[in-house]
């Protein structure tokens, strides 16, 4: 790191204590604008990162509800409000125990130069609380959304911000937000993404960011002449992204032969097949279940539980291509990456937000393999609820041919600026730099045209 790069992420540390995950991610960042800053010096004069590293507004809630057997909860709401240079703020909502300011601000950090790739006027922000719907009725999940979105509600719009879901917060949360919404503003508006297909939803935005995780992995290996059909993959989580993702590379002639939720993973050596994620889907979607059960189904599927005392998760050390880890932060480090690597893993496509540690994201780049950040791969899903966006805007819907064709689209496009944003800067191949620097330089010289606000 150079000397502008450790004095920034110092400053960083002191201002913004016991915040692991966003100095992490603003570690990775600064790394790789060096680059950038070097050959443009105004942005430096500008301080222009010292100013997306400071949210525009930071809104934390109180937010109290009442459970089933009437006992009253508190839980703590928020909404990072990162940054508007391009567009409206735009980002999800994580509902999760382990939820904090410094989680938000790393997520909301991150989709600033994630929106700004999309290609679509989208600012970037994130919110969430500290609350865990695993366990709750719909009638207690129902209740929490609607004390969360009493407050939420004065500090969002369709031309202000516009949330989404993130892990914890799918299309029941969505309904139940919007609907607390539309009544406090008596407005019928595209305050959300995600929303049902009869009311004001787009087609494929559940599909999205696993569809497009699958497609960034396929464009990387394009560049190899090479394809996703007859690769084994390895994909972690079995939430939204990690359900879409395995859809794809069905689809596409990969075979996944793993998935994982807090508990353990599952490995199937046969691969997942449509039936097999149709169970997936309805076990997660609709009864909540755990993953173990799917070993209890489908002989020949090993179920392993999770081992916290182990310094590396055993679903990341099985013989492979690909891996698409889509659960969250964090959950592969530098053991999970040395295991990948020694199993013939050479295409990493983010659907989570920073899975990977510095220490793994270094060993991918030092190997040459094809690894694909997520803000880049996992930018289908926001692009495609900025497609929900627009159709609102236009109040009309397009097919389902129509949005998969755009997001396509879309991921071709992100992929190729990457690549030739890294090899302009002198890193060719190197995605990391590519995402980072392209997705700066737009919110950059945005910030520069708009002056000092
Ligand atoms: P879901 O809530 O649908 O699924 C999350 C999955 O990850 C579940 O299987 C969950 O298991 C598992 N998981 C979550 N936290 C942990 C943990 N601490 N340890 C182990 N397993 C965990 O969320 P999504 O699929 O929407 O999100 C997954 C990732 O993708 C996140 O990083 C999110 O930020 C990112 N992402 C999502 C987008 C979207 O459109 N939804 C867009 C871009 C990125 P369990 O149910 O047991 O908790």
């Amino acid at each position: 790191m150079d000397t502008y790069a450790s004095n920034l992420l110092a400053e960083v540390k002191a201002k913004n204590p016991a915040e692991p995950e966003f100095h992490q991610a603003v570690q990775e960042v600064a790394e790789s604008l060096t680059l950038a800053l070097d050959r443009h010096p105004e942005f430096r004069k500008n301080k222009i990162l010292e100013r997306i590293i400071e949210p525009e507004r930071v809104v934390m809630f109180r937010v109290p509800w009442q459970d089933d057997a009437g006992e009253i909860r508190v839980n703590r709401g928020y909404r990072i409000q990162m940054n508007s240079a391009i567009g409206p703020y735009k980002g999800g909502l994580r509902f999760h125990s382990t939820v904090n300011l410094g989680i938000l601000k790393f997520l909301a950090f991150e989709q600033v130069f994630k929106n700004a790739l999309t290609t679509l006027p989208m600012g970037g922000g994130k919110g969430g609380a500290d609350f865990d719907p695993h366990g709750r009725s719909d009638q207690e999940v129902m209740r929490f959304c609607q004390a969360f979105m009493c407050e939420l509600f004065r500090h969002v719009g369709p031309e202000t911000d516009v949330p989404a879901g993130d892990i914890g917060v799918g299309a029941r949360e969505i309904g139940f937000l919007f609907g607390m919404y539309k009544k406090l503003k008596n407005e019928f508006t595209g305050v959300m993404t995600g929303k049902g297909l009869t009311w004001g939803g787009s087609v494929i935005r559940p599909e999205a960011t696993g569809y497009g995780a699958v497609y960034f992995a396929d464009e990387m290996l394009k560049t190899r002449k090479e394809g996703l059909k007859d690769k084994v993959a390895l994909v972690s989580g079995s939430g939204n992204v990690a359900q879409y993702t395995v859809e794809k590379l069905i689809t596409l002639g990969a075979k996944a032969v793993t998935l994982s939720d807090s508990t353990g993973y599952i490995y199937d050596e046969e691969g997942i097949d449509r039936d097999k994620l149709n169970f997936v889907m309805e076990l997660k979607n609709v009864r909540r279940g755990r993953i173990s059960e799917y070993a209890d189904k489908f002989k020949g599927a090993v179920f392993t539980k999770i081992d916290k005392s182990l310094d590396h998760n055993p679903l990341w050390n099985h013989k492979a291509q690909c891996a698409f880890p889509s659960a969250t932060q964090n959950e592969i480090n530098g053991k999970d990456a040395a295991n990948l690597l020694r199993n013939g893993v050479y295409v990493v496509s983010e659907g989570a937000n920073m899975p990977s540690t510095i220490d793994a994201i270094n060993q991918f780049i030092d190997a040459g393999i094809l690894f694909g950040p997520g803000k880049a791969a996992n930018a289908g899903g926001v692009a495609t609820s900025g497609l929900e966006m627009a159709q609102n805007s236009m109040r009309i819907s397009w097919t389902r041919e129509e949005v998969d064709n755009r997001l396509y689209n879309i991921m071709r496009t992100i992929h190729a600026t990457c690549y030739r944003t890294a090899e302009k800067y002198g890193t060719p191949g190197n995605y990391v730099n590519g995402a980072n620097i392209a997705g700066f330089l737009k919110v950059a010289n945005a910030m520069m045209d708009q002056g000092i606000v």
